[in-house]
């Protein structure tokens, strides 16, 4: 690993005045640091990320996607303000976000839609709905394959189990919604109107397994409200659900590993963790922000004390460390896939397994970096023909056993043979068995705008789509667009 000192000019914008700046990123006592000028508004300064080191170890894999094809619009300048996605943009569609509504039955301080505050009510038609998401499944070379429904709380909608149905046969082949859980707890039929109509997996709001976290961020304790959720969730047959706590300093920090826990003792249900560290929302001053802050480096390191190191922030690799696999597809099916090609410092990824009351994340039993530098081999030496394909599918078969120590894995695991079906037939099914068996724990740190980085933006996978026909990174929709949008397309709330 390189050793060189953090030291790097990135762009990004004025918080106050939204002018794209320069941002300074250096080291300091242990963490990159970001600071940047304004002439109007003055100097800002933030922790970018509080590991120096596990910044560099991440940084080695940032690659180049290609973005889209057929961008919706073209001018070469005006970054962040002109996105579309523009023929700039370097990643492609990894998830959508599709907002049904700004109504909401909770009224959190952290939300970022802000629903029902402002009198105005964003809810858009079903053909709207339909004309966003064609739009996603327009895209190329990769038609969008994964949409989440978001709000506002989108269960909300009565129409709900039809947008699902609509997803389905318009080809996603994810289909998730976020939400409070509020509706689901109340009503199983839901649930089950849910699965029938395609729904995947259920991205539930979920702060802690007590109640304090709940009354500090939404306004109320319903933790009671999250285990019917996962009741009714067993009950319906909808077993996907992924955790999102938002994570805050004296809120929630010390509850990471008992998070974890309570996910691996759900581990039918619940499929993963996907911890969100606080964004702030409007302006912070810079003592309220200094004491606020938490990174993914945090999180981590919260989680290494919390686990007794059975989990560790080396077990976690940055989104693009997946990227060769999208290629071995490519070069298995002959069909362009998904690139994640994700900024390195926008998340943070592992999966963990339950064995014997341990938490053993994979990288204890498999040679990830072996992995991957296989992988990077073999697609290095393709030329394309059915031949050579016969040759590295072969060459990775005979690599893979000395990349497994199958004595470390849980019993009745069968690593090697469950990581060759899903290599081989790559299908939903071999696919669904790894997934049954494992906890993914994942991180995201979405941007605000004292940290924002338009370098991060510029790769950024997880993209909204608006009715415009606009298709917009979530951390410039949520920092500068999201106003205009809904201004445009909301009608005024009558007063009930
Ligand atoms: S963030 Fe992406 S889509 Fe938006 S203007 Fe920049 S490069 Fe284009
Ligand atoms: S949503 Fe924000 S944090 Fe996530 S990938 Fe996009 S730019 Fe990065």
């Amino acid at each position: 690993m390189s050793l060189t000192t953090v030291d790097k000019k990135v762009p990004s914008l004025c918080p106050i005045c939204h002018k794209v700046i320069e941002a300074h990123l250096f080291e300091e006592d242990g963490a990159v640091k970001l600071v940047k000028s304004c002439q109007e508004d003055g100097e800002f300064e933030d922790t970018y990320w509080s590991d120096a080191n596990l910044y560099r170890k991440f940084d080695q894999y940032e690659i180049d996607g290609d973005g889209m094809d057929n961008p919706n619009t073209h001018s070469e300048h005006n970054c962040p303000f002109n996105c579309g996605l523009c023929q700039n943009h370097k990643t492609g569609t990894l998830l959508a976000i599709i907002d049904l509504t700004n109504r909401c039955n909770l009224k959190c301080p952290v939300c970022f839609a802000n629903a029902e505050v402002t009198g105005h009510l964003y809810e858009p038609s079903l053909d709207m709905i339909r004309e966003m998401m064609q739009n996603l499944r327009d895209e190329q070379p990769v038609p969008c394959p994964a949409v989440q429904f978001s709000g506002g709380e989108p269960t909300l909608r009565k129409d709900l189990p039809q947008i699902t149905a609509m997803a389905r046969d318009m080809g996603f082949s994810q289909i998730q919604i976020a939400t409070n859980g509020i509706k689901l707890a109340s009503s199983l039929e839901l649930c089950r109107a849910l699965v029938r109509n395609g729904m995947h997996t259920i991205y539930l709001q979920f702060d802690g397994v007590t109640p304090e976290p709940y009354i500090s961020l939404r306004g109320r304790d319903i933790l009671s409200i999250k285990m019917k959720v996962l009741e009714n969730c067993r009950r319906s047959g909808l077993t996907s659900v992924v955790l999102v706590p938002t994570l805050e300093w004296g809120v929630n920090d010390d509850q990471m590993g008992d998070m974890v826990r309570f996910a691996v003792q759900n581990l039918d249900v619940v499929k993963g963790v996907n911890v969100q560290p606080i964004s702030f929302a409007g302006r912070i001053d810079q003592e309220e922000r200094s004491k606020r802050r938490i990174t993914i480096p945090d999180f981590l390191a919260l989680l290494e004390e919390q686990t007794d190191n059975q989990i560790t922030r080396e077990d976690f690799y940055p989104i693009p460390f997946v990227a060769p696999v999208s290629y071995l597809i490519e070069a298995e099916t002959g069909l362009p896939q998904v690139l994640f090609s994700v900024h390195p410092h926008c998340g943070a990824a592992t999966y963990i397994f339950h064995h014997q009351g341990k938490l053993i994340p994979i990288n204890r039993f498999v040679d990830v970096m072996g992995f991957y530098e296989l992988i990077k081999d073999v697609i290095a030496d393709f030329n394309g023909s059915r031949l050579d394909r016969l040759k590295m599918n072969g060459k990775i078969i005979k690599e893979l056993p000395r990349l497994i120590d199958e004595s470390k894995a849980p019993d009745d695991l069968h690593v090697t043979k469950m990581i060759l079906n899903v290599l081989k037939c790559g299908t939903r099914e071999s696919l669904k068995e790894f997934h049954n068996k494992t906890l993914f724990l994942g991180a995201m740190h979405f941007q605000d705008l004292y940290n924002i980085d338009l370098e991060r933006v510029q790769r950024c996978g997880i993209h909204y789509a608006t009715p415009d026909g606009r298709i917009i990174p979530f951390c410039t929709y949520n920092t500068l667009h999201r106003q205009e949008i809904e201004d445009q397309y909301s009608v005024d709330m009558k007063p009930s």
